[in-house]
């Protein structure tokens, strides 16, 4: 029998100071949830540069009080946990109410970019929980901990992780697993769905104070706009759209583009069955649960604009003229093209004044590619070398003279850049290192059996994704055969 969540002695706490999160708003947007102890809960990783930038207290995180905090065991002096409400399309079906049923907040700690929301996910059932049990296992919550980091590494939005802590309480899916939970931080965890779940009928009052939190928090630009909400739709717009060209470049699949996993403030957000690609394929499907392909890579544009539109939906009765709302969307396409091509002239070292071939030569680098199912993240690591050596970019082709036509090109374009500044900045942009799915599993296989230290040394890689880390080697190499057999599905 699990005991009760108890509180920690707050006289002697080295922990921050929580504020509450979300709760001004009120009732309607949030419950106190207190989380469920697990079983003897224990540290895997704890993320020491994130508590820094956090500010929080040097020796917290070694702290018992931490532990039992962070795995749900204990609220910690000061925190009101909440879960949020919320509701959302899934894979592009109206699901209704959904809610975080999982992730509880902890509160806000004040740093120096600002209040940051703490939650914890895996922590148990809350009212938003329906069909499941509350807890996350172990396989998934290290995928979400690496790839948190990964991606802020890579340097494209996201949460953030702090923690992960496990647990011998078994959960039950396919097969019984064992539980884990993992610290998530962010500005924001708000989604698109938060506003969806305010959009109907009778519910404009809840909509525009939580649109004014939103505008008054992280788009205050917006209120000297002469349609605040159009404003604000048209800068979540934007940061979507930015935040796809990143995914697109660095070749990264969520898996799970439901509008509930969108996030308000353009982060990435809530990772399941995301990938990295191995071989460059723009149908790929990451998700084993997706058998329609509504998520395939080279679709995510497109469906986050669909998001978006969900959410220009949601925020009509607030913005009033359809048209406004639509002028605002409209936006989506063009930036989304300008920071898509601006990432792929960034990852060809070409720095300079955009060209008219340059689109072209990016479309057929991406068709040849395809064609070949080369590995993405090594092709672009090889082609920083690219004017050094370039039979080792040569190598990754099938078709040899697909990539000398192609070559020929790229040599005239890049003719009056200097090769070392070149080299440079092209290193600085393709990494080395992605979390692929092998790696991942690799890491989670040897957790299973009680060795974390693959998970702090992956996390600590991919923290620093463009250096060389010399003793990962092959972490940066090319995927092993089994790699391709990998099902991740949304079951976690
Ligand atoms: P996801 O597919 O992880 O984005 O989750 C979709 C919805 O299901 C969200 O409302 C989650 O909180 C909820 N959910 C997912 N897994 C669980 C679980 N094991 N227990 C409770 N709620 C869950
Ligand atoms: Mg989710």
């Amino acid at each position: 029998m699990l005991k009760e969540a108890t509180e920690v002695d707050s006289a002697r706490s080295l922990g921050p100071a929580w504020q509450p999160a979300l709760s001004a708003l009120g009732p309607d947007f949030c419950v106190r949830v207190d989380p469920r102890p697990l079983e003897a809960p224990h540290w895997i990783d704890r993320n020491h540069a994130l508590a820094r930038e956090l500010g929080l207290q040097e020796g917290w995180l070694e702290s018992q009080e931490a532990l039992m905090s962070l795995s749900g065991c204990a609220v910690p002096p000061g925190s009101q946990p909440l879960a949020s409400v919320y509701s959302g399309h899934q894979f592009g079906v109206w699901a209704g109410q959904l809610g975080d049923g999982r992730a509880l907040i902890l509160g806000e700690v004040s740093t120096t970019q600002g209040p940051v929301e703490v939650q914890i996910k895996g922590a148990g059932r809350t009212p938003f929980s329906r069909m499941g049990d509350g807890r996350a296992v172990l396989r998934s919550s290290i995928r979400e901990y690496l790839c948190s980091e990964a991606m802020q590494g890579l340097g494209i939005p996201t949460t953030r992780a702090l923690a992960l802590t496990g647990s011998p309480s078994r959960v039950l899916r396919e097969e019984v697993e064992t539980a884990a939970v993992v610290t998530r931080t962010a500005a924001s965890f708000l989604r698109f769905g938060h506003f969806e779940h305010f959009g109907g009928p009778g519910q404009e009052a809840q909509l525009r104070q939580l649109a004014d939190h939103v505008i008054d928090r992280f788009y205050p630009h917006c209120r000297d706009a002469a349609s605040p909400y159009a404003a604000l739709l048209g800068a979540v717009v934007e940061r979507t759209a930015r935040l796809m060209a990143q995914w697109q470049s660095v070749g990264f699949c969520h898996g799970v583009m439901n509008t509930d996993n969108m996030s308000v403030v353009g982060l990435t957000l809530d990772y399941g069955p995301f990938q990295f690609l191995d071989a460059f394929d723009p149908n790929h499907i990451c998700n084993h649960s997706d058998s329609q392909g509504r998520y395939a890579y080279k679709r995510q544009p497109a469906v986050a604009q669909w998001n978006l539109y969900c959410l220009g939906q949601a925020l009509l009765p607030l913005i009033g003229a359809q048209d406004d709302a639509l002028a605002a969307l409209e936006g989506y396409r063009s930036t989304f093209e300008a920071a898509l091509t601006a990432a792929f002239r960034g990852k060809l070292g070409l720095d300079d004044a955009l060209r008219e071939e340059d689109v072209p030569l990016i479309d057929t680098l991406l068709q040849a590619l395809a064609a070949d199912r080369v590995d993405y993240t090594v092709f672009w690591r090889r082609l920083c070398d690219f004017r050094l050596q370039r039979e080792a970019v040569r190598d990754l082709f099938i078709d040899r003279a697909a990539f000398d036509a192609w070559a020929r090109r790229y040599e005239v374009r890049c003719a009056d850049l200097d090769p070392q500044l070149q080299r440079q900045a092209m290193r600085s942009v393709n990494p080395r290192y992605v979390l692929r799915n092998y790696l991942a599993e690799q890491a989670i296989a040897r957790a299973k059996q009680g060795d974390f230290e693959p998970v702090k040394q992956l996390r600590a890689v991919l923290q620093a994704p463009y250096d060389d880390h010399p003793a990962h080697q092959a972490w940066a190499g090319l995927p092993p055969d089994w790699a391709s057999s990998i099902e991740i599905s949304c079951s976690s």
